[in-house]
């Protein structure tokens, strides 16, 4: 099995088997490795449609403490209908990793109903930027212990004016982490966002 050669683990391969992915897209094959092995910031140029969920999706899952309750990992993603596709694909990926929980975090709707499932744990949350900079405000949900921060979509969260959102909701994490970009394309923006956030990361292009 090629997703074995990348080094992961049994229970995303017996995942993956059941999802029927054969062999690993171009960006897996990139990114996946790195970021198993690497504790590294990474940019990585990738249309939709390529595999970028699961290049970071799986390693991400991997790298998750699921004994503990807290939370982890941040994906922040452009649309509410991305957030819950990421978020549909992560829990299918980690079908097979027990106590770990996935929570989406999006506007139009009930917050309260979200913040309640964030506090019954959630290890990886998948958000809109201006429902999580709510959240954050609100002090519904606690970043200050993630390890890695995945920005999906990068260009098209910036082209939708979520400049400040993501500033303020970065600001809120600690220096020590790890961000791991995805754009499809490199406007002006989404390289302040890198260059401003970002240490030394490696660069990869599909
Ligand atoms: P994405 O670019 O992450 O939105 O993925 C596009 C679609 O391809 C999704 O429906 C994935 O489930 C699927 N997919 C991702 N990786 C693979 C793979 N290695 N083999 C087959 N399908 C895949």
């Amino acid at each position: 099995n090629k997703f074995e050669a990348l080094g992961l683990g049994e229970a995303i391969i017996k995942a993956i088997n059941e999802m029927g992915f054969e062999t690993p897209s171009e960006v897996q094959e990139k990114a996946i490795p790195i970021l198993l092995n690497e504790e590294t910031d990474i940019v990585a140029l990738a249309q939709t449609g390529t595999g970028k969920t699961a290049a970071f999706g799986f390693p991400l899952i991997e790298k998750i403490n699921h004994e503990s309750r807290v939370t982890q990992g941040l994906i922040l993603s452009p649309t509410r209908e991305l957030c819950l596709q990421i978020t549909n694909e992560l829990k299918n990926y980690s079908k097979f990793v027990s106590g770990l929980n996935t929570v989406a975090i999006y506007g139009g709707a009930s917050i309260t109903d979200q913040a309640k499932q964030i506090k019954r744990g959630a290890q990886i949350i998948v958000a809109t930027p201006g429902r999580m900079q709510d959240m954050i405000n609100r002090k519904m949900v606690d970043i200050s212990n993630i390890d890695y921060c995945i920005l999906d979509e990068a260009d098209e969260m910036l082209n939708m004016g979520f400049f400040e959102d993501i500033t303020a909701i970065l600001s809120h994490t600690p220096d020590q982490k790890n961000t791991w970009l995805f754009s499809a394309t490199m406007p002006k923006e989404v390289s302040t966002i890198a260059k401003r956030f970002m240490n030394n990361p490696v660069e990869i292009t599909v």
